[in-house]
């Protein structure tokens, strides 16, 4: 079975920006990029998903998230990383060399792993939890954002809406009160879950209103947002907000299922890596971008922590050789 000194677990800028770095290092490393499914869970990641990047340094006229990330992944197979687009179903890091199995998880397993690796790199991301409608995979990117930091600057002057009641939500939408004439924050009870110091920020604030006891029936608007069905859970009664951009703020969820059991988590499920580090529970297991960090989610700081997980992968290689 084919064995690689490095082996990375993801294709976002966190996984790709490793792969550069690990493939400069001449280590020719193998990209498990994973495999087109839906909307959450697709090689690339969460920039598949985006229209316009304008925060991403060095694009001043910004440059569209799926360019971005086919950039990085022709920058990482310059370099010689090999990119495989399969999706794996099992790791063992019990074991030296790791292994690495890929394909259905619901086919009976082969008892021989796909691959073996000296180093893993875990690079398999988040997902912002979603409604469940079938506008938002038509229309994210296109009005509609899991992500105030990333597209509030496109809603200047506009009214928007947020849907959640956390401090995710409390802290989107007053971010957006930046930019947007007007964020109604719509949450499915009628008390908020978010801290009481983001609670009365959210009051304070002249441009937030609230919709309680609301719940978001349908997303309208083909090409692009135009409005919200809502729907009251106490009265029943419905009705229409008229808005150009809603945020999805009711969770994130890190794609952590494949690592439980071997690799240390916090109780909401994100990998715990080492301060300032990407050095895992597992010696030789290093993790990278929004799998290990629910703070910044940026692709940014991806990036980078890629980039620290190919240094300390690389360093690590060369202590075991010495
Ligand atoms: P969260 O605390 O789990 O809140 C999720 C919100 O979304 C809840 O209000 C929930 O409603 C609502 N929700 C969930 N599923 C829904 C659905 N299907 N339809 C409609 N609404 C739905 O998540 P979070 O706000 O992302 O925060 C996660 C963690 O990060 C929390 O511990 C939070 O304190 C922390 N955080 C802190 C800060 C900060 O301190 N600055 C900022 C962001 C996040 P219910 O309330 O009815 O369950």
């Amino acid at each position: 079975m084919p064995h690689y000194e490095v082996v990375i677990i993801g294709s976002g800028p966190a996984g790709l920006t490793a792969a550069i770095y690990t493939a400069r290092a001449d280590l020719a490393p193998l990209v498990i990029e994973g495999e087109p499914s839906s909307t959450s869970d697709q090689p690339g990641g969460q920039l598949m998903l985006t229209t316009d990047v304008e925060n991403f340094p060095g694009f001043p006229e910004g440059i569209t998230g799926p360019q971005l990330m086919l950039d990085m992944r022709a920058q990482a197979a310059r370099f010689g990383a090999e990119i495989t687009t399969e999706k794996v179903s099992r790791v063992d890091l019990s074991t030296r060399p790791f292994r690495i199995w890929v394909g259905n998880p619901e086919t009976p397993e082969t008892p021989e792993p796909t691959y073996t690796a000296d180093a893993v790199v875990v690079s398999t991301g988040a997902r912002s939890v979603m409604l469940g409608l079938e506008a938002e995979r038509r229309l994210i990117g296109h009005g509609l954002s899991t992500c105030a930091t990333c597209d509030g600057f496109f809603f200047r002057d506009q009214e928007i809406a947020v849907v959640g009641g956390g401090d995710s939500a409390l802290e989107e939408a007053g971010f957006l009160t930046r930019f947007a004439s007007k964020v109604t924050l719509v949450h499915r009870r009628d008390n908020l879950r978010a801290s009481k110091i983001m609670q009365r920020r959210a009051f304070d604030n002249p441009k937030i209103e609230f919709a309680w006891n609301t719940i978001v029936d349908d997303i309208l608007g083909d090409s692009k947002v135009e409005a919200l069905d809502l729907r009251d859970t106490v009265t029943g009664e419905s009705s229409r907000l008229p808005v150009t951009g809603v945020f999805i703020a009711i969770g994130h969820r890190p794609n952590t299922d494949l690592f439980t059991g071997q690799l240390d988590m916090d109780e909401a499920g994100y990998l715990v890596t080492g301060a300032d580090r990407s050095t895992t529970n597992v010696e030789g297991v290093f993790a990278c971008g929004d799998v290990q960090d629910h703070t910044y989610r940026q692709a940014v700081t991806a990036a980078a922590s890629g980039c620290m997980a190919a240094l300390d992968a690389e360093r690590w290689l060369e202590s075991r050789a010495d």
